[in-house]
């Protein structure tokens, strides 16, 4: 009994789970089916081939793991790392924070890179780091791309070239959880040996399923790394994809159509036009908290977020109540500021399968909350300053010229 529905739908504008667009509801509806029947193999294939695209990698060797982004990160550390070995982590964030924690009780030996929570990853320690290693004790690097608890972008070009600069070849582990099929991500291009996402973000599907993309660096580091791994080894799943079977275990069939809708639909946008829309919503909405007259969490605009806006609310206004006025009066879902930013921020998610009209719909709660709450806003303040750029930068819909 869903005894929390609303009338009308429900603006789900936390920053994943998102929206699941209808196609791919439609898509994942079905029986489920003998994975070992030709048909199944046969979809994985064509899946594992186009997944590479969103990573934008043709060397990159994918895995679709029945987990979330955390078992992700799991399968990129376990897979190339031993107990013991150094890395280097940046945290920034929440969800840094928690990668690092995963990796500490890896029994990794953790070097932390701390900046404020509002700021991008610390380069110019990196930098400094990898000049002071000469021996090359530093077995890899691990970034968050996207903090989706700060609305943090981070710079892989500016870390690739850094990496470059000090002939270091530590491996470059990515979380591109927030970011992957929504922010410009080349995983070949900038030199990242395992590149990973959660199925709930922004290919806009349900939770349930990592995807791991292992450069070939990582794959021959795969050979040697002792740490213990049973379920992520890759090596099981490329004894089956030897074979042409695919999977070491049953699949969830339902997903794997799912992917596919989903692939589908982003393919039929073009990735590139996805891009550009996150770029929009992400442009719009902080357009938006600037005519609010709030704070981005984000300290400077080179980091800037197309994917999430954590917005700062004066002393005065616990963020935690905008979150909870929206869901209880508007039917709308916020996300809530975690951690050392919980009651300070409220996070705006604009990822996955979104248009600028919907994002208008969650503005316009927003300025109603934060009226609710006691912060002066004028109405319609924030709207006006989005729909005036998005009314000069919304293309033509391709399929409808
Ligand atoms: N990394 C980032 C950047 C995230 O935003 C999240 C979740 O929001 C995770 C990792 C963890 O993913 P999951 O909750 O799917 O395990």
């Amino acid at each position: 009994m869903d005894y929390v529905y609303g009338p009308g739908r429900n603006h789900l504008f936390v920053p994943g789970p998102v929206n699941i667009p209808e196609p791919v509801i439609r898509a994942m509806n079905r029986n489920n089916e003998d994975y070992r029947s030709p048909a199944v193999p046969a979809m994985t294939k064509t899946l594992l081939e186009d997944i590479k695209k969103i990573f934008k990698t043709t060397t990159g060797t994918p895995f679709l793991i029945p987990t979330t982004g955390t078992g992700a990160w799991e399968s990129a550390l376990t897979n190339t790392l031993s107990p013991g070995d150094k890395i280097v982590s940046f945290l920034i964030g929440q969800f840094s924070l928690l990668w690092i924690d995963q990796q500490q009780r890896l029994k990794f030996n953790v070097d932390v890179i701390e900046s404020d929570w509002g700021q991008g990853a610390n380069l110019e320690m990196l930098a400094s780091k990898l000049a002071g290693d000469t021996a090359h004790t530093i077995k890899a690097i691990c970034i968050v791309h996207n903090e989706t608890a700060t609305g943090v972008t981070n710079n892989l070009a500016a870390v690739r070239k850094i990496l470059d600069y000090h002939s270091h070849p530590a491996l470059l582990l990515v979380d591109g959880v927030s970011s992957i099929c929504a922010l410009d991500f080349r995983m070949d291009e900038w030199g990242i040996d395992v590149a990973l996402t959660g199925s709930q973000k922004a290919l806009s599907l349900p939770t349930g399923m990592g995807i791991v993309c292992a450069s070939p660096k990582a794959l021959e580091a795969s050979k040697t790394a002792k740490s213990v791994r049973v379920f992520f080894d890759w090596n099981d799943y490329l004894k089956f994809y030897k074979m042409g079977t695919f999977w070491p275990y049953t699949p969830s069939i339902q997903l794997l159509y799912g992917l596919r809708a989903a692939l589908d639909l982003i393919f039929e946008e073009g990735l590139d036009n996805v891009i550009a829309r996150h770029n929009r919503l992400g442009t719009a909405t902080r357009l938006a908290v600037e005519a609010w007259g709030l704070k981005n969490c984000t300290q400077k605009e080179e980091w800037f977020s197309d994917t999430v806006t954590a917005v700062v609310v004066p002393p005065y206004i616990d963020s935690s109540e905008i979150v909870r006025r929206g869901w209880k009066r508007y039917n709308l879902s916020l996300g809530l500021g975690l951690n050392k930013v919980a009651g300070k921020v409220f996070r705006i998610g604009h990822l996955g399968n979104l248009n600028e009209l919907q994002l208008l719909g969650c503005l316009a709660g927003v300025e109603m909350i934060l009226k609710d709450v006691g912060y002066p806003v004028k109405l319609g303040s924030g709207m006006a300053a989005a729909c005036a750029y998005l009314q000069n930068n919304i293309p033509m819909i391709p399929s409808r010229i």
